[in-house]
């Protein structure tokens, strides 16, 4: 199947990067949230992210005015009928998640598929919201998209070959490196990294280290690109808390349970960098 115009759903983080790349790699993209706010902010920081680009001289304006022509916004779900691929970026919580692919299934054209960026949730239950099971597939993307090359490929039970071999390809076109994984809560990213946030997190709740400390030490003594809590930050702490609690009752292992620091941080709405307050504070986003 040749994929031609590419379906976006969430115009957060996560989605605004995939339809940025998504558009960079040539194809017509359809960016879909639900408030023309919401649209707006996300084309707000395409169009900052690649400013920055032609500023550091890796694309001319022409090519930004082209990527940007690229890119259609709506608010109205029924504007994936044009799709041939789709990938839902919204929130990460189940009953959206689920509502959105059976409507998709309503929408979109029988041959197209529908993936999600879901970082934690099983695309077999996913997919068993939809009459086209076979055509559901994860493509996981990383934060930031634009910056970072893996893409995880999630294969439910019922997803075909054909579905996988296009989703494959797709990650290619838009210079990804793929990896595949079975369909289990978290997949392999996810499994292995929220636990070693969530156990950050738990040294600090337990006064192990100070944020600084324990950030330092994972910088310097680990060699990681950035400490634990300003990752979580990063990724948002709603999206942390949704996938540990994921991995908790998805796996029923208590190692997984979230710290409940990382609770109070959600409820008070201490999201990280998208409210400017984390473990660390931030400059407001656009
Ligand atoms: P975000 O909070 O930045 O953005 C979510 C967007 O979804 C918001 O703009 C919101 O308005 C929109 N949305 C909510 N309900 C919707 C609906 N019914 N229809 C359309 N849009 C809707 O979150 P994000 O970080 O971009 O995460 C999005 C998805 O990507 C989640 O499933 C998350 O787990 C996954 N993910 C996140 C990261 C990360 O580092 N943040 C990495 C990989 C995958």
């Amino acid at each position: 199947m040749h994929v031609q115009t590419f379906g976006v759903i969430g115009a957060g983080q996560m989605g605004g990067g995939i339809a940025q790349v998504a558009a960079a790699s040539g194809l017509n993209v359809i960016l879909q949230d639900i408030s023309n706010e919401c649209v707006e902010r996300g084309l707000a920081v395409i169009a900052k992210n690649l400013q920055r680009s032609v500023d550091k001289g890796k694309i001319t304006s022409e090519q930004h005015e082209a990527i940007l022509d690229r890119i259609t916004p709506c608010t109205d779900l029924v504007n994936m009928r044009a799709a041939d691929f789709v990938v839902e970026a919204a929130s990460e919580n189940e009953e959206i998640k689920f509502k959105i692919f059976a409507q998709l299934d309503e929408i979109c054209p029988p041959h197209a598929i529908l993936s999600s960026n879901t970082s934690s949730i099983p695309i077999g239950r996913i997919a068993s919201q939809t009459r086209r099971p076979d055509k559901v597939i994860g493509m996981h993307f990383m934060n930031p998209v634009p910056v970072m090359k893996l893409v995880e490929i999630i294969r439910a039970l019922p997803t075909s070959d054909e579905t996988y071999q296009v989703t494959v390809e797709l990650a290619g076109k838009m210079g990804k490196t793929p990896a595949q994984a079975s369909d289990f809560p978290g997949f392999i990213a996810n499994r292995i990294l929220l636990p070693m946030i969530n156990e950050a997190i738990f040294c600090l709740y337990q006064g192990v280290g100070d944020k600084e400390s324990i950030d330092k030490v994972m910088e310097f003594g680990m060699n990681h690109p950035m400490g634990p809590l300003a990752l979580a930050d990063l990724i948002g702490l709603d999206t942390c808390l949704a996938i540990l609690n994921t991995l908790h009752q998805g796996l029923g292992d208590p190692k997984y349970r979230p710290c409940p620091l990382l609770r109070q941080y959600v409820e008070s709405g201490w999201l990280g960098r998208k409210t400017g307050r984390g473990f660390f504070n931030y400059q407001p986003q656009l």
